[in-house]
């Protein structure tokens, strides 16, 4: 579905993606750990296409398309979302007319009304937000934990099938964060073929969203691919080689 070949990204002539490669698969749960400050944001931002961030050198290539050069909404129409690790406040627009306009900019003749509302309301129910919220501004006085849940009402309703979540754990306590992954297991189950792509630092949240890889980001790029024991490792002996760690191990 989604693929990046030798991604190369600078800030201020310091190098943060290097010859960055990924192929991720219709349907597959990728997860990307990797140190405080080594790219993982930034990554998000350049597959999303946020202007600030243009600049990369290498392809991204969505559904057999190239898409280096398509804008934030041109990408979000197509399917990718982006659920941010510190989404904003925006004032001057609530929640349910933000979602609406971007329904309808997407497919303005098959929107019902009717159906939009009745999904929203449920959408906001199964997450356990106040439903007052619909007609806030979007983020508003909201917690970090109440824009995390945002984040993930936004993909119940907008149901993209490319997903970047970029520390959708970080600040959400332990309810919260069982409550907005069964939405997401949930949203996976009734399309199997979205794939997502998870960035985080605890297995924590990896014992609900079943990763079938996880890989681990250092120095600009992916230096080991494994599976849910590799987080485990990682959790365990921080982000130092794990080579190295397997050799201590057969030592004891
Ligand atoms: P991560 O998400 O892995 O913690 P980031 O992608 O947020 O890391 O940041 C990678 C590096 O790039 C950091 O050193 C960060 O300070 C820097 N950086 C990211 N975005 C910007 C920006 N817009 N302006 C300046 N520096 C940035
Ligand atoms: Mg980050």
């Amino acid at each position: 579905m989604l693929k990046l070949d030798k991604i190369n990204f600078k800030i201020e002539d310091r190098k943060i993606l290097d010859d960055f490669s990924l192929d991720v698969e219709d349907g597959k749960i990728h997860v990307i750990m990797g140190p405080n400050g080594v790219g993982k944001s930034t990554l998000s931002n350049i597959i999303m296409g946020n202007d600030n961030y243009k600049d990369y050198t290498g392809t991204i290539t969505f559904n057999g398309e190239k898409i280096d050069g398509l804008s934030v909404d041109e990408r979000s129409r197509k399917g990718i979302f982006l659920a941010m690790q510190n989404p904003i406040a925006i004032e001057g627009i609530t929640n349910s007319e933000f979602l609406r306009n971007a329904l309808t900019s997407r497919d303005s003749k098959n929107f019902s009304l009717f159906n939009f509302i009745k999904d929203v309301e449920k959408s906001v129910d199964d997450l356990k937000m106040d439903r007052s919220m619909i007609h806030k501004n979007i983020n508003q006085g909201a917690s970090g934990g109440e824009r995390k849940k945002n984040e993930v009402l936004q993909i119940k309703i907008l149901k993209p099938s490319f997903i970047i979540l970029d520390e959708l754990d970080s600040g959400l306590d332990v309810d919260s964060l069982k409550i907005v992954c069964q939405n997401i297991v949930e949203y996976k189950e009734q399309n199997p073929n979205t794939s997502i792509l998870m960035i985080t630092h605890y297995p924590r949240i990896l014992k609900y969203i079943h990763p079938d890889y996880v890989h681990m980001m250092k120095d600009g790029k992916i230096v080991k691919t494994g599976d849910y024991s590799l987080a485990l490792q990682i959790e365990k002996y921080g982000y130092s080689d794990t080579n190295d760690i397997n050799e201590e191990e057969n030592y004891e």
